[in-house]
């Protein structure tokens, strides 16, 4: 008897997998498959084999507090009542992240710079971010590298690498981010790892910004020298999160939001977080980042805290993208009502922005910048010949790290390459 689609029940990911190819041979096209029929994608709650179960007691907290915040509700009395004490609790945060808020900006903006002066003196460190590989196999419909879209695709090998990170230690920065688009099978653990060892050998703090893993995988890219991991949640609210991200293992909504946690158990030093703001309500997306990172930090009081702000950006071959606006105004305050709420975080802010902003929240409330930026694949070395995988999405501040470095001082700060020594490696000369 010939199967009738409709009868196949979607609850896993061979039933899943038989409906799309059922729909395929009719002619559809998987992404547009995807993209229409909410039957065809998984169940994104649901944990697959290889994903490691840790509970989900941090989750359900934010996410509960997250859909309690209603943003209507607060008043300019609030928002005053919240500026004038010493230690902020989540309705205070609720508070400075409200409508009304953006009325005190300015003494927001002073309040953060009092707290970022407290905690960070004028020190703003500096790191550039070196994507090692664009090949992914989910498919998010906001970005570029989607494993639908037709990009150029490239994964360098070690001797790109070497090269590479020579080229940006040349620049006098002593921190490096390694990114890696989401595909375990194109740049697997082992890969990154890697490439971790090599950068080890340039760089004093190396990051990773990579798909989510178990402990045991960050645990062996500390041991090859990853000192921390970041990864973007995106949007908190997990039923824009499923229409979002349609296919892969990001859709697996409680597995990324639980991979900071995963980290720190794995050994690293320090965890980063964000949510891509303008992908939903900004206001909500930013109380559970800002709420995550605090709950992490109670639990796990030894580890540093990085929060990142990155807006929607345009990408290749994608012009159905329509953001909630986030405006520069939006976007300064929930970075200082970030600094106000939890003043010991690292703040980084991205090459999304323009040179003028950057510049203008690293004397308020940001703590670190990116600087001699290229989203590209293999594009820090300029050789006639050498090929480049296509960028992730378009930056806005291209300065070099010398530019950025004078920039700094020109706002009264101090750029800092970096100011973690490790006590195991005291004495160690970078080449
Ligand atoms: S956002 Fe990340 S996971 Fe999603 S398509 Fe882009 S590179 Fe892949």
């Amino acid at each position: 008897m010939e199967n009738n689609i409709d009868d196949i029940k979607v609850s896993d990911n061979k039933s899943n997998e038989k409906y799309i190819s059922e729909l395929s041979k009719m002619g559809i096209d998987e992404a547009e498959i995807l993209l229409n029929n909410k039957r065809a994608r998984v169940d994104h709650m649901k944990l697959w084999d290889d994903m490691e179960d840790i509970g989900t007691e941090i989750l359900d907290e934010v996410i509960s507090e997250m859909n309690a915040y209603d943003s209507d509700k607060y008043t300019e009395v609030d928002v005053l009542r919240a500026l004038k004490k010493d230690e902020l609790d989540i309705e205070d945060l609720r508070a400075l992240l409200s409508k009304p808020a953006e009325k005190y900006l300015e003494q927001m903006a002073q309040r953060a710079k009092r707290e970022t002066q407290r905690y960070f003196g004028n020190s703003v460190t500096m790191f550039t971010p070196l994507y090692i590989s664009n090949y992914c196999e989910n498919y998010c419909i906001y970005c570029g590298f989607n494993c639908h879209n037709k990009i150029n695709r490239l994964r360098l090998d070690d001797e790109m690498i070497e090269k590479e990170l020579k080229a940006i230690a040349k620049s006098g920065l002593q921190e490096v981010l390694i990114l890696t688009g989401e595909s375990k099978k194109m740049s697997d653990i082992e890969y990154i790892a890697n490439a971790c060892r090599m950068a080890k050998k340039y760089f004093n703090v190396v990051g990773v910004e990579i798909y989510p893993t178990n402990s045991w995988e960050y645990k062996k890219l500390n041991d090859a020298g990853a000192d921390y991991v970041t990864v973007f949640q995106e949007t908190y609210n997990s039923d824009k999160y499923e229409t979002l991200h349609l296919a892969g293992h990001k859709r697996i909504f409680p597995y990324r939001l639980n991979a900071q946690e995963r980290a720190l158990i794995g050994g690293m030093r320090g965890v980063g977080f964000a949510a891509l703001l303008g992908l939903d309500d900004f206001r909500k997306d930013a109380f559970a980042t800002a709420y995550h990172a605090y709950l992490i930090q109670r639990k796990y009081p030894h580890a540093e805290i990085s929060i990142s702000c990155p807006r929607l950006r345009p990408i290749v071959n994608n012009d159905k993208i329509n953001p909630k606006d986030v405006h520069e105004k939006q976007l300064l305050q929930i970075i200082c009502a970030y600094r106000i709420f939890l003043p010991f975080a690292n703040i980084t802010i991205s090459t999304r922005e323009r040179a003028e902003f950057r510049d203008h929240v690293i004397g308020v409330s940001a703590t670190k910048i990116s600087a001699g930026v290229s989203t590209g694949i293999g594009s820090h070395v300029e050789e006639e010949e050498s090929k480049e995988g296509d960028e992730q999405f378009e930056i806005s501040d291209p300065r070099t790290v010398d530019e950025v470095f004078e920039a700094i001082i020109k706002m009264g700060c101090q750029p800092v390459m970096s100011d973690y020594v490790d006590p195991s490696d005291a004495g160690r000369v970078l080449r």
